[in-house]
């Protein structure tokens, strides 16, 4: 396993590889979530790369840049052990040159959800992978199914800028009782920890009324409503039955359905979402 820190050393070992080149990207604090990304990009192509870098430009001005988790020795050693090839680990100073000054928009998808509550959050996500993208040149870029808004995002900026490259979308991997994966729940007190199964619960029970027949979006937000009301230290930001693609929130639904909620717990932010109607 290569492990670099400049763009260059990094077009160097990139240009090495040769056959398919599978990319993905995380801000480091590494648990199984990230790594089914990267055994999905194993199964799928010849080489892979991660990149490991917590992008100041996606944290708000009051959110947790500074005390956002890292432990970058234990994240080359859970993907050493995994015989990933290609390491990409850029400080601020290569990544935003002090005259830094292009940013990638995408419009109407970052406007909802995530995008009303962190504004310029996506904006920083598609400009930073972007970046990324031109970097590792891959062939195939792998990302979850836990920040749906963001793969939507990445989704319509690859179509609209013309990247040679497939998004792959992985499910998310979830704790044994349900609460998905997130370098964040590390924030939770033990207190906060079991109320933070509300996310999953309120999803499970829209989910049960749509397995049931109901269609109308607006039960289906009250399901997971009703399930957050009755947790105390719950603090709802949003809850949403939207268009998985387009993000527009539903009257009723058609086929397909993005479940997805944000929720504070004391000080953390935890976002979570379920994908329904898929053949
Ligand atoms: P992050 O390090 O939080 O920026 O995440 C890096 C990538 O891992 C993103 O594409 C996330 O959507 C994905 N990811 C984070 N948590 C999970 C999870 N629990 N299951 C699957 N993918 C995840």
């Amino acid at each position: 396993m290569q492990v670099v820190t400049t763009l260059a050393e990094l077009r160097a070992a990139r240009a090495a590889l040769t056959g398919t080149f599978g990319l993905v990207p995380t801000m480091g604090y590494l648990h199984a979530g990230h790594l089914s990304l990267v055994r999905r990009a194993q199964a799928e192509c010849a080489h892979v790369g991660v990149s490991i870098y917590v992008n100041p430009i996606q944290f708000g001005p009051h959110e947790d840049l500074a005390r956002y988790p890292r432990d970058l020795p234990r994240d080359l050693a859970l993907l050493q052990d995994l015989k990933v090839d290609l390491v990409w680990t850029p400080t601020d100073a290569e990544m935003y040159p002090p005259r830094f000054q292009t940013h990638v928009t995408v419009e109407r998808v970052s406007q909802p959800l995530e995008g009303a509550r962190r504004p310029g959050h996506l904006r920083g996500v598609a400009t930073v992978v972007a970046k990324l993208f031109n970097a590792f040149t891959p062939d195939k870029a792998y990302f979850g199914q836990k920040d749906a808004q963001q793969a939507a995002v990445i989704r319509q900026m690859v179509a609209d800028l013309n990247f040679p490259l497939e998004v792959v979308v992985c499910p998310t991997v979830r704790e044994p009782d349900g609460l998905a994966m997130s370098s964040r729940n590390v924030y939770l007190s033990p207190t906060e920890r079991q109320a933070a199964t509300v996310l999953y619960r309120a999803l499970c029970a829209a989910q049960a009324r749509f397995d049931a027949g109901e269609r109308d979006a607006t039960k289906l937000r009250a399901a997971m409503s009703e399930v957050l009301a009755a947790e105390p230290l719950a603090h709802v930001e949003y809850v949403s039955a939207a268009d998985p693609d387009t993000l527009d929130e539903l009257e009723r639904v058609e086929t397909r359905v993005l479940l997805s909620l944000a929720v504070r717990i004391g000080a953390t932010r935890l976002i979570d979402n379920f994908r329904l109607g898929d053949a």
